[in-house]
């Protein structure tokens, strides 16, 4: 088998080709997640990728869920949890793995990656220099979250993040204070969670796509770096739903 970049991971074994994560539209492609650098349309990805490819870049695919193994091109194609976003999949293709962005420790909205056995291995490594050394998650999520219980006692409190991915993992951590979160629109028509985890954006009246609160403000646009702001606000007593006008 031979694997080369050429605008996606090549994956070549004599006259078979199939290609992962191409940088444009490709039939008979294969996408690993919802972020933009790797959702094209016309490929096989989860039906969670797919919900993302609607809303987000439109156009449609052909969806296989997570284990399920398919021939595809003359290869076995099988779709693994990578524990990166919602629906995101590490991408078998016979004895060799691409794992894409992938996250051993999972997340609230998303399962966890776990050791495949393989010949070969291509690994999306973002951070895979050794100067990169990132602290536990669990204690930058306790630290963000004593920090957010002080600065919650002056007022409300505005978190950033990508609109996909870090955006839902946000509101799923803040609603552990019982904390009404206020989002963007555009946040707010993205999938959620996976199913389980619902109950993480229940003080928003809706068990899958998380909606404004009434009384914080919403920017209507996206800050210039591109990530997307979360408005908090302390719900006092037991968890309660927004009410009054919806945006
Ligand atoms: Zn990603």
């Amino acid at each position: 088998m031979r694997v080369r970049y050429e605008g996606g991971i090549l994956v070549q074994d004599l006259l078979k080709e199939v290609i992962l994560d191409p940088v444009r539209k490709t039939p008979g492609s294969v996408v690993s997640h919802g972020h933009m650098d790797h959702l094209t349309s016309g490929g096989i990805m989860t039906p969670e990728t797919l919900d993302v490819l609607k809303i987000r870049r439109g156009g449609s695919g052909r969806s296989l869920p997570y284990g399920k193994e398919i021939e595809h091109n003359g290869f076995r194609i099988v779709l693994k949890d990578a524990g990166h976003v919602f629906g995101s999949a590490m991408i078998r293709v016979d004895d060799f793995l691409y794992t894409g962005d992938f996250n051993p420790e999972g997340g609230a909205t998303c399962g966890k990656a776990r050791p495949e056995f393989v010949e070969g291995l291509i690994v999306d490594a973002t951070y895979g220099r050794p100067g990169y050394n990132f602290p536990p998650k669990k204690d930058v999520e306790a630290d963000l979250l004593n920090w957010l219980e002080m600065e919650l006692a002056n007022g409300p409190v505005a978190l950033a993040g990508y609109e996909f991915g870090k955006s839902q993992e946000l509101i799923a951590l803040v609603n552990r204070l019982g904390v009404e979160v206020a989002v963007s629109t555009r946040s707010r028509t993205l999938p959620m969670s996976m199913s389980g985890t619902e109950s993480t954006c229940s003080t928003v009246d809706c068990p899958r796509f998380p909606r404004p609160s009434e009384k914080i403000p919403v920017p209507t646009s996206s800050p210039p770096d591109g990530s997307d702001r979360l408005s908090t606000t302390r719900c006092p007593g037991s968890v309660r739903s927004a009410s009054g006008p919806r945006m």
